[in-house]
């Protein structure tokens, strides 16, 4: 059934290897998922054909050979892109990350026992499921456990930490207890992680549905990879700006130093910094709100904070127009100019023009902000 209700393309990929002789199974993630019901975001085929003999079934497709040396062909057929990987072992590993050789294997039993989890060590072929570490009870017992010995799994790849975290959180299991011990006796070799791929698990960590017993249960494990960390709140909007300045909102520097996009580190850091400001109650208020944060953070503002009817107040105003920004204004710096004012007075006029349309002493029309300035020109 998992094979027919994948898409077109991935099936023909499965058939093109079976007809040439080869074994060929769905493997992971995207088993997993289907056991769950949802619709796999990418699909990953498995098979005891070598590297080049994959690029040779799929020599009519495109082909992208990256992977290669890791025994992975990524292969499009009718528009579904797909990881093809040749069954293999994983070598000794040095750097708590990357195994330094791999080794193609012929069964896919030694393919299966290199993969992380249970949930995730699922395969699908010809005769249907192949579970050889108790996935599937996994799957329905709500279970996030290692494949093999816990703490050697971790200490060979600690970024699976991270993994099993980020599953938690996204699909609310629990992590099985000799797991768990596992990942804390490992977790100090996070440091040797990259920043990125740090960076990369936490956003589907904070973004999961079990976000907040994660990070709270967990915090010990996440210090060592970023330091001192506050539980996420499950209320808070599926924003992961907003979700990363609530977990570091007593740790600014985590965000700075994780590598992510200047955006959302400035971001981030900015939501954190100005997590107290007062919230807009009307609509003036929320009017100057924007005027200081820029609409963008000022939503961000009321969404870290839950805060329903200040969000509402300050989406009223970008929907009816209102003005909050200084280029809302129906003058232009030239207007001030032409009204006889000139270098730092002009933005100061135009500031104070603003305050005016915003509390309502002057109407958003040219001629009523030009007499307005000039029953204040003693303060400009
Ligand atoms: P996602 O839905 O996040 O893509 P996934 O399980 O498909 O989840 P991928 O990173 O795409 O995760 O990896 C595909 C499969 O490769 C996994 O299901 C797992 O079997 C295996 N895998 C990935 N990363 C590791 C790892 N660090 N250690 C061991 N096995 C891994
Ligand atoms: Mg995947």
């Amino acid at each position: 059934m998992m094979i027919e209700k994948s898409p077109e393309g991935i099936r023909k990929i499965l058939e093109i290897l079976i007809s040439e002789g080869y074994e060929a199974y769905l493997v992971g993630g995207c088993v997993r998922d289907r056991l769950l019901g949802f619709e796999p975001k990418d699909y990953d085929v498995t098979t005891n054909a070598k590297p080049h003999d994959v690029v040779k079934c799929f020599r009519d497709y495109r082909v992208i050979e990256t992977g290669i040396k890791h025994g992975t062909v990524t292969v499009i057929c009718e528009g579904e892109q797909c990881e093809i990987t040749t069954f293999r072992t994983d070598g000794v590993y040095t750097d708590n990350r990357h195994p330094d050789n791999v080794t193609f294997s012929d069964d896919l039993a030694s393919d299966l026992s290199r993969r992380d989890f249970t949930v995730n060590s699922m395969a699908w072929g010809q005769n249907g499921l192949v579970d050889l570490f108790g996935g599937e009870a996994d799957l329905k017992n709500g279970v996030i456990r290692a494949v093999g010995e816990s703490e050697k799994r971790f200490s060979e790849d600690a970024l699976r930490i991270m993994r099993a975290l980020r599953f938690s959180s996204r699909f609310g299991f629990e992590i099985e207890k000799e797991t768990a011990v596992g990942m804390r006796k490992c977790a100090h070799l996070l440091e040797n992680i990259a920043r990125e791929r740090i960076f990369s698990e936490l956003v589907g960590i904070v973004m999961g549905k079990s976000a907040f017993s994660v990070t709270r249960d967990f915090a010990d494990i996440l210090s060592f990879a970023v330091g001192k960390t506050t539980p996420v709140s499950d209320y808070l909007a599926l924003d992961s700006d907003v979700r990363l300045a609530a977990l570091f909102s007593q740790n600014t520097d985590a965000i700075k130093s994780l590598k992510t996009s200047r955006t959302t580190e400035n971001t981030v850091a900015y939501l954190i910094e100005n997590a107290d400001s007062l919230l807009p109650e009307d609509i003036p208020s929320a009017q100057r709100f924007i005027r200081r944060h820029g609409y963008e953070l000022a939503l961000k503002l009321c969404l870290l904070r839950a805060d329903k009817e200040a969000y509402t107040k300050v989406t009223d105003v970008k929907r009816a127009h209102l003005p909050s920004r200084i280029y809302d204004l129906a003058v232009r710096g030239n207007d001030i100019i032409l009204a006889g004012y000139s270098g730092a007075q002009v933005s100061r006029a135009l500031e104070i023009a603003l305050d005016g349309v915003i509390s309502g002493e002057c109407r958003n029309r040219k001629k009523d902000i030009l007499e307005y300035i000039d029953s204040k020109k003693d303060g400009i």
